[in-house]
């Protein structure tokens, strides 16, 4: 076969080069002149199948697939599904329960980490954002640092590349728990990029056809604006917030190909994780492993995947399996609802970020329904503090004077809030902050705020704390 060397800048075009040659037969001389094939065409060629995934599963860190992998292991191993996954970053907070790395250079390894758990289940398309690991369970606190407009753009292009009939990630929702900002952040994006990336207005540098497919310096992507039709979100919460929200999955039950549990291949993959799980997942599966099937260790694994239903653009049920009305070959752009701004008429008492931002974000993505899981709720260390974020309107045209009441359970002490004024047509922050009792009480821990203008109520704020003997986020 003869060689062509095109070297210098021009060394992509070796293989124009070659395919001039090798298309000669396709050269129809027209008039005399000889018509090479424009290379522009390339611009048409099929999107790369390679690529194609039927669930995209959109993380913060490496690990956060193990909440699904039982599912994830069910999908491909059985109905041969395509999955891919977008971590946000590359997890280089916490500690390390092997070596002593640290900070970056243990986010190196944990990327490691999660190609080889990934890779376990059967899903080698991983990608990882350029978000930084936090720990916080703010979400606005992690999209900042993260660079949530650079992120978005990374995942949007992803979806394109992905062109994915599902979407799963982690619930934008502020509730106990774990309740990472980190993983919060990624439920924002995937949203966000869920409803943009079908939308050719969007990142449109993505979708523009390259000027010279056959040369060096294309400065756009020549991608595909791609509507995903579902999107489900998954948690780990300390109470239920899952039941009737969407369908769920047996980790017990026997995969007919791998003749494993769906929990323990999740197990298996989990084992990857060392930095953040040691050698407990292998112990785990001897232990599993050591037992009859009647005496089934009920390790984290083995539970049901339990789903919560986003939204679908197809004709399908909250309770209906993940793939139920999906259209082969997609569909086409739905846009969300977007943001309705509240007229207001008279003053008013409201909760402030990140519950505020959450009021808002579901309403314009179209997911109000997120705001029946769980109300106001946060998880506080014994012996910390808590702070109500607290916003109040005030449309009149005069300044108004506000006295706020705070209802406190025992062993809790509250901080004097003084009166304030307010100037007219202004939005005012202000917030009540709670020191906790230095022991666990039971229960949830409730709060009530109530906001008075010259005797008359404005608003009432509720919000539920439970309380942590163990490692909480800072709020
Ligand atoms: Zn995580």
């Amino acid at each position: 076969m003869m060689r062509v060397s095109c070297g210098g800048p021009g060394k992509g075009a070796l293989c124009a080069g070659v395919l001039a040659l090798l298309c000669c037969s396709t050269m129809k001389p027209q008039s005399g002149v000889i018509q090479q094939p424009d290379a522009y065409a390339a611009n048409d060629r099929a999107p790369d199948a390679r690529f194609k995934a039927d669930i995209l599963v959109v993380l913060a860190h490496p690990d956060d697939e193990t909440i699904v992998a039982a599912y994830l292991a069910r999908e491909i191993n059985d109905s041969q599904k395509r999955v891919a996954v977008v971590y946000g970053t590359k997890g280089g907070g916490g500690n390390n329960n092997v070596g002593p790395e640290q900070a970056a250079a243990m986010g190196e390894i944990r990327e490691i980490e999660g190609r080889q758990a990934s890779g376990s289940l059967g899903i080698t398309n991983v990608w990882f954002l350029s978000g930084h690991d936090l720990a916080s369970q703010d979400v606005l606190n992690s999209l900042e640092y993260w660079g949530h407009g650079a992120c978005l753009e990374q995942l949007v292009r992803l979806v394109r590349l992905t062109r994915p009939s599902v979407v799963l990630t982690l619930l934008p929702d502020f509730t106990t728990g774990e309740n990472h900002g980190d993983h919060q952040a990624a439920g924002v994006l995937a949203t966000e990029a869920f409803d943009m990336a079908g939308d050719p207005t969007a990142f449109a540098e993505q979708i523009s056809p390259t000027h010279d497919p056959d040369r060096n310096g294309n400065l756009t992507e020549a991608l595909r604006a791609w509507q995903p039709e579902k999107i489900y979100y998954f948690y780990n919460p300390t109470h239920d917030i899952f039941t009737g929200q969407g369908p769920q999955y047996s980790a017990t039950e026997i995969s007919p190909s791998r003749h494993e549990s769906y929990g323990v291949l999740a197990a298996r993959a989990f084992t990857y994780h060392r930095t953040q799980g040691g050698d407990e997942a292998e112990r785990m599966i001897e232990r599993h492993e050591a037992e009859t099937s009647q005496n089934q260790e009920l390790s984290e694994m083995m539970q049901p995947v339990r789903l919560i239903f986003g939204k679908s653009l197809v004709p399908s049920s909250a309770m209906d399996d993940v793939f139920a009305g999906v259209v082969a070959g997609g569909i086409s752009y739905r846009p969300a609802p977007g943001f309705t701004a509240v007229e207001y008429s008279k003053p008013a008492l409201e909760i402030g970020d990140p519950w505020s931002y959450y009021r808002k974000f579901w309403h314009a993505h179209g997911l109000d329904h997120l705001a029946d899981i769980a109300p106001p709720e946060i998880t506080i260390k014994v012996g910390g503090s808590l702070t109500i974020p607290l916003a109040v309107e005030n449309p009149l045209d005069t300044a108004i004077s506000i006295d706020l009441s705070v209802q406190a359970p025992d062993g809790w002490k509250v901080a004097s809030v003084t009166p304030v004024s307010i100037e007219p047509h202004t939005r005012h922050y202000l917030r009540v902050q709670a020191t906790a009792p230095q022991s666990k009480m039971p229960g949830w821990q409730q709060f009530t705020v109530s906001a008075n203008s010259r005797g008359i109520g404005i608003g009432t704020v509720r919000v539920r704390a439970e309380l942590s003997a163990g490692w909480v986020a800072p709020q």
